[in-house]
């Protein structure tokens, strides 16, 4: 079935599924593959310090009780260095909204009580392997040891919630051992691995979207610049038998996208074709999902964060959400299918959050 006959350029607002809101952009490390980094760098001076405060998610979701049950997102930067952190999360918990922060883990023992006092339910850690590759994929030494050092501190203190996964992005570096990475983080008790394999968005896709937008929006994007890296070499047959060890041997460590559900040698060798190739070929995190930015822009999707189609500081989530460009950019998904960026963007494989309501809600 053709899934885009039925989707509309209009959305009713309980469609919505999650806010994501990127409350900062500053972060502590320096990681090799961060491409929030350059895109800060080519904006105006002081872009970088933008933060959304308390009061810009109070306006956002305050009185609205039909936003209760659904997600609130929320990354970075990293959202430790945001001060009024865990003022927005108790402000979502009072909605009775599910929350999730996304960290590097590297403040999560500074203040854990107070931390966990707010009613989070979900923390996701980003580590990227064992020490020395971690420590190196992140530009930062002791990073590893402060991010175990943190889900240590959590897992002491906490009783259900908050429940906490590990997000480890596959690299040239871990691939070869990832069951002793999977054995390592299974070993900290948290509830769920998951293991990301790379993303990566080469020239020629790039310059493809960037043709689509201008035709098609009147938009020149170049967000997609600073996320340009070619496949990793990865010998797909290391891969494969570490995929296959660790799926055999740790229950709860899990592989996104599913390696069960794609061609992995296409995956890495043709990056013009969707990994979901003869499959369904649309993406509804545009009819689920509000991206907001650090200064409350809010874009379409979180690959494309100079595509502007609002403000929250500005106009009502309801004006936003049935807004003039973002209607528009979903009648392109339902008429024409999927971007060129969309080939390794793993949130229409499921965004996240809505994996873990399993976790949270019992
Ligand atoms: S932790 Fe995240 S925001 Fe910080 S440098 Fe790394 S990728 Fe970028
Ligand atoms: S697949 Fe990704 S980039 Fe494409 S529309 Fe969906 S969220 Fe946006």
């Amino acid at each position: 079935m053709d899934h885009r006959a039925t989707l509309s350029d209009r959305c009713d607002l309980n469609d919505l599924q999650e806010i994501a809101l990127r409350i900062n952009h500053e972060c502590n490390l320096n990681c090799a593959m961060c491409g929030q980094k350059n895109f800060h760098r080519d904006k105006e001076p002081g872009y970088i310090k933008n933060q959304l405060t308390a009061n810009d998610v109070r306006g956002l979701i305050a009185g609205r009780p039909e936003l209760a049950g659904k997600w609130l997102y929320i990354m970075g930067g990293e959202p430790f260095l945001n001060p009024d952190l865990f003022e927005i999360i108790c402000c979502v918990k009072k909605l009775r909204m599910l929350c999730c922060v996304n960290t590097n883990g590297t403040f999560l023992s500074h203040r854990v009580d107070e931390f966990l006092a707010t009613g989070i339910d979900v923390v996701m850690v980003s580590i990227d392997g064992l020490e020395k590759d971690h420590d190196s994929f992140r530009g930062k030494q002791g990073a590893f040891a402060a991010a175990v050092e943190g889900i240590r501190a959590i897992q002491n203190r906490r009783r259900l919630r908050p429940v906490v996964f590990i997000n480890c992005i596959v690299t040239e570096s871990n691939v070869d051992h990832l069951c002793d990475v999977a054995e390592f983080f299974t070993g900290l008790h948290v509830n769920r691995v998951n293991f990301i394999l790379p993303l990566f968005l080469t020239m020629k896709t790039g310059r493809m979207q960037q043709r689509i937008m201008k035709e098609h929006f009147g938009f020149d994007t170049q967000f997609w610049k600073w996320f340009v890296h070619e496949p990793p070499r990865f010998e797909t047959g290391v891969l494969r038998a570490q995929i296959a060890s660790v799926q055999q041997r740790f229950a709860t460590c899990r592989f996104n996208p599913d390696p069960s559900s794609i061609d992995l040698e296409a995956f890495f060798v043709h990056p013009e074709r969707s990994f979901r190739e003869g499959r369904e070929e649309t993406c509804r995190v545009p009819w689920r999902v509000l991206e907001v930015l650090a200064n409350g822009d809010v874009t379409t999707c979180r690959d494309l964060n100079d595509f502007v189609v609002g403000n929250i500081r500005r106009e009502s989530l309801d004006a936003i959400w049935n807004g003039k460009l973002m209607r528009e950019y979903r009648a392109y998904i339902a008429a024409k299918g999927l971007f060129p960026i969309c080939n390794r963007c793993c949130q229409r494989d499921g965004y996240q959050t809505e994996e873990s309501r399993a976790y949270v809600v019992r």
